[in-house]
């Protein structure tokens, strides 16, 4: 049933191929392990058990556990300690590799993607290849979901074992690639996420490809009129932030960008970058084309001749803006666009920008940009969830129902009414506004999300603050399941608020109701604390809407081959140890885009991505795990069907001495295993994952201690 190695052999020739596109892969960086351990020799394995406290030891016995490890083929040493993990814990295990002149370890705790670099290190520093050890997870996936059956538990925990020495006796030494990083980064998305992590990546000195898909940099945080907890204008504090952006020479800012496509891997993404028809020359743009003094100076003259009228997306729709626009007057860069959806292409403006200029080209056509960064950061945000499909709130049916973003572009300065909070069906002046707090949030009824949308409840009570501030004798109502003011200061500003005369009704509104004579809204709930239905009368209801990933997210984090949660958001490598990695190495999360986050959270969680982002550059290589396909190329008969399976385009067909067969480009592949368990004739050998391998565990399981 086990298939020999002489296979192996055979496919370290094949690898001699030139990987062309890819870096030069540095061979043989790691030495062989210094205790020669051929597969040929006896397999001699350690088993370490981990009592994890009483994380692992309060539902598994241990001694029956060790009894039953010592009985197991091949088991040539056993251990058990109340931490592994820890220092003397790992002692043993490089003492036990040196005494016992063990081939190979096993250790019995929690999952290998806590602590397996932990017990590899050990596993090397006994003088073994670090390839050649096994975990068996006998917490996450024993010790802590069968806490109540400890016979059962223990049954399980030497199934474990006995599966995980089976694949340890066929172990075999492999050696980690190490390639060099390109000295660039990119981010996506230039929100205050994405803004921050690029400035300090260009502050470390890296070049950064800032991308974004909007015409303008900011993101949401440049449609927030005050932010909590301290008040400040949004604005005020963004914007030295968006100059800052757009005057760093180490960052190259691709705004009206999207990225169209990567290859690659950690150290060596090649990514093209679709820059959008703009129609709009920059200075420099149109310098290259030989008009020079020309290129857009933001001065606006196209737009008031623009017959094409179009909401504003930025103003929530409530302002209108023409087909050649900028958003807002605070653009970075200050730059028109042109919407080619809805331009006719009348000519006007280019008439009104005239011969020196000549900053438009109503021809323009989408430009493909390709560059090659080491690390990457996904920073794309978030949007409303449509709120309309929660029918029974009338949102988008009665006027005087608005959702919290549209509530900070009327109550914003530089917003639509210039900052006079009025009633949409009549411009009237609200005094009696309820805010609807989780709206479409914590919701299980399969219309809504399930999550808690986190900034909500206190964007809220600034809305509520700032109705008092500017409209006397106004009264607001804020109807909640719980308030949640978890950050630095926000508990005072709760009190605050509560002080300012807001009335709080404890309970969800059933429905929303709309009198068509005077479009007051009626707004029925149940007061839980004082256990009575209401109906109260207001002008104006405001939605605290549940927010979702931005809607481009999901393709963009295809391209870069990272995974989502069930909600959509961005899936970190780690939520406590690696919060800002990826399980793709050198991809990394910036911001909301991983899951809802005020703003101080998500500047901190950009720096966080930043400085994980730079680790690699600046150390100048990365090791890749050896976890690659290989080809057996005797047995391969050329099919092709495995390149066309692989998700990371890592196989070839390449002619060999008259033969056609398959060839993997090391440093793209992945390891994921898709071509290797299609092969029909068995032609590839993944490493650390080989057929032989998985065979003798389910030998080990199925046959017991019998095989
Ligand atoms: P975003 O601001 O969403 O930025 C993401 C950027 O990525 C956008 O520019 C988007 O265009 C771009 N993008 C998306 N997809 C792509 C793609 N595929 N390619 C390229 N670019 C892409 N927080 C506070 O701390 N205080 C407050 O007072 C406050 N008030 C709020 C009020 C409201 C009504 C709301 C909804 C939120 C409020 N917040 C507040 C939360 C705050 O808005 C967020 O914390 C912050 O905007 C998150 O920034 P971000 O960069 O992660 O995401
Ligand atoms: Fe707990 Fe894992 Fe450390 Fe053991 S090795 S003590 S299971 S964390
Ligand atoms: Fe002015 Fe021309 Fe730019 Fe329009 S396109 S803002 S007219 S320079
Ligand atoms: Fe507007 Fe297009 Fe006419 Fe220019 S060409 S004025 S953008 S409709
Ligand atoms: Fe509800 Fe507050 Fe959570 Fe928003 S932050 S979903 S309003 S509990
Ligand atoms: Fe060769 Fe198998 Fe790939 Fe076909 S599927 S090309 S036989 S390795
Ligand atoms: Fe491609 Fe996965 Fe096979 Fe590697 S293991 S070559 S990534 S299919």
């Amino acid at each position: 049933m086990v298939e020999k190695k002489k296979t192996t052999t055979k496919k370290t020739e094949t690898k001699k191929k030139d990987t062309k596109k890819v870096a030069p892969v540095k061979q043989e960086i790691k030495k062989q392990a210094p205790v020669k351990t051929g597969p040929s020799e006896k397999p001699r394995i350690g088993v370490f058990i981990c009592h994890c406290g009483t994380n692992i030891a309060g539902s598994i016995d241990i001694k029956d556990l060790e009894a039953y490890a010592k009985t197991i083929p091949n088991v040539a040493h056993t251990d058990n300690y109340q931490y592994v993990c820890s220092t003397p814990g790992q002692k043993k295990i490089t003492d036990a590799i040196r005494d016992q002149k063990l081939t190979g370890t096993v250790v019995a705790a929690c999952s290998p993607r806590l602590h397996e670099p932990t017990f590899r290190t050990a596993t090397k520093e006994g003088g073994l290849n670090q390839f050649r050890f096994e975990m068996a997870n006998i917490r996450e996936q024993n010790a802590w979901v069968h806490m109540h059956d400890k016979e059962g538990a223990t049954d399980k925990a030497k199934d474990t074992i006995r599966i995980a020495v089976a694949k340890a006796s066929l172990l075999e030494d492999l050696t980690p690639k190490t390639v060099p990083v390109e000295k660039a980064a990119m981010v996506v998305g230039a929100g205050i996420a994405g803004m921050q992590a690029a400035l300090d990546l260009a502050a470390a000195g890296i070049k950064t490809y800032l991308i974004e898909s909007a015409p303008s940099i900011g993101g949401r945080m440049s449609q927030l009129d005050k932010t909590f907890p301290t008040l400040d204008c949004s604005q005020c504090i963004l914007t030295p932030k968006m100059v800052d952006v757009g005057r760093d020479s180490n960052i190259e800012l691709y705004t009206y960008s999207e990225v169209d496509a990567v290859e690659g891997y950690i150290g060596n993404f090649d990514v093209t970058i679709r820059k959008k028809a703009r129609g709009v020359l920059t200075m420099a743009e149109a310098e290259a084309r030989g008009i020079i003094g020309g290129g857009c100076n933001g001065c606006g003259d196209c737009d008031p001749v623009c017959p094409v009228v179009k909401p504003n997306v930025f103003e929530m729709g409530m302002k209108p803006r023409k087909a050649i626009y900028i958003n807002h007057p605070q653009v970075v860069p200050l730059l028109y666009t042109i919407d080619f959806d809805s331009c006719v292409k009348c000519g006007l403006c280019v008439t009104a920008c005239g011969p020196e200029r000549k900053a438009i080209d109503l021809e323009a056509k989408d430009e493909f940009i390709k560059v090659k960064v080491g690390t990457a950061i996904l920073a794309t945000g978030f949007e409303l969830f449509p709120i309309e499909k929660k029918t029974e709130w009338g949102y988008k049916k009665f006027e005087n129902v608005i959702t919290g973003l549209e509530f900070e572009r009327l109550i914003c300065a530089s917003g639509p009414t210039s900052g006079h909070l009025v009633r949409p069906s009549d411009g009237e002046t609200p005094k009696r506004i309820a805010f609807l707090l989780c709206a479409g949030s914590r919701d299980n009824t399969g219309v809504g999300k399930p999550y808690c949308s986190r900034f909500c409840c206190m964007y809220s009570l600034k809305h509520a603050h700032q109705i008092y501030e500017k409209i006397p004798g106004a009264q607001t109502y804020i109807f909640y399941m719980d308030i949640r003011s978890f950050g630095k200061a926000y508990e005072e500003f709760y009190y605050r608020i509560q002080d300012e005369g807001t009335k709080f009704v404890r309970g969800r509104v059933a429905n929303i109701l709309e009198d068509p004579k005077s479009k007051n809204l009626h707004v029925y709930a149940d007061d839980t604390l004082l256990d009575r239905p209401m109906d109260l009368e207001v002008d104006l209801v405001v939605l605290a809407s549940a927010v979702q990933p931005s809607e481009d997210t999901n393709r963009t984090r295809k391209l870069f081959g990272v995974s989502c949660s069930m909600d959509g958001w961005l899936l970190e490598a780690h939520p406590k140890l690696n919060p800002c990695g990826t399980t793709t190495a050198g991809v990394f999360l910036a911001g909301v885009c991983q899951g809802p986050k005020d703003i101080p959270d998500t500047v901190a969680s950009a720096e966080g991505a930043a400085s994980a982002a730079s680790i690699p550059i600046h150390k100048g290589e990365v090791e890749l795990e050896p976890y690659f396909a290989t080809c057996i190329e005797e047995k391969c008969a050329g099919c092709g069907m495995c390149v066309n399976l692989c998700p990371y385009s890592a196989l070839a067909l390449v002619d060999k001495d008259g033969r056609t067969v398959m060839e993997v480009t090391e440093a793209k592949c992945k390891g994921c295993g898709t071509c290797g368990g299609f092969c029909p004739g068995g032609a590839i050998w993944m490493n650390h994952f080989a057929t032989p391998q998985i065979v003798a565990q389910i030998d080990a399981f199925l046959l017991g201690g019998e095989q």
